[in-house]
């Protein structure tokens, strides 16, 4: 998928918010969904995409809901560090299919990052266990501010 094409509806972001298929959603709010990604690269590998855009790629975003989902990747980033105690995190973006993107609906990763736990390969994870999945995004929706 290049970087210049129309929005897909029909993409798995776009089930997910029309509620077609299940997430493991840690919050919401009119603007935005934060939920987990099935295929995590770490533990609490989480994604945060807008509710209302059809933006595919940073190219596309309208300046506010860039402003939205910056403010809930940030606010989403600082629960996941007070839940997990991660030493650090990793915020991905990717950009058409050259640029690593497999979901053209436009979305930041949180990833959390431990020194001694090798980041598995993008889009080469297994799929998580889904109690864990659940167990971990309720631990990050308590950690909430
Ligand atoms: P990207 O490659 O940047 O487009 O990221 C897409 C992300 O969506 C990948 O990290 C996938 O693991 C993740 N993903 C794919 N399908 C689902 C799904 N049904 N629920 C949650 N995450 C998903």
């Amino acid at each position: 998928m290049t970087l210049h094409a129309p929005y897909d509806p029909s993409n798995i972001f776009a089930k997910i918010l029309r509620g077609e298929i299940p997430a493991v959603k840690v919050w919401e709010d009119d603007a935005v969904l934060v939920f987990m990604d099935v295929f995590p690269q770490s533990e609490g590998h989480v994604l945060v995409i807008s509710k209302t855009s059809q933006a595919r790629n940073l190219l596309e975003v309208e300046p506010e809901t860039l402003a939205a989902l910056t403010a809930a990747t940030r606010r989403t980033a600082a629960a996941v560090v007070k839940a997990l105690s991660p030493e650090g995190f990793s915020i991905m973006q990717f950009n058409g299919e050259a640029g690593g993107q497999t979901v053209f609906h436009l979305h930041f990763h949180i990833i959390p990052r431990w020194a001694d736990r090798p980041l598995k390969g993008h889009g080469q994870a297994g799929m998580a266990d889904m109690d864990a999945l659940k167990a971990t995004a309720e631990r990050i929706r308590a950690a909430l501010a």
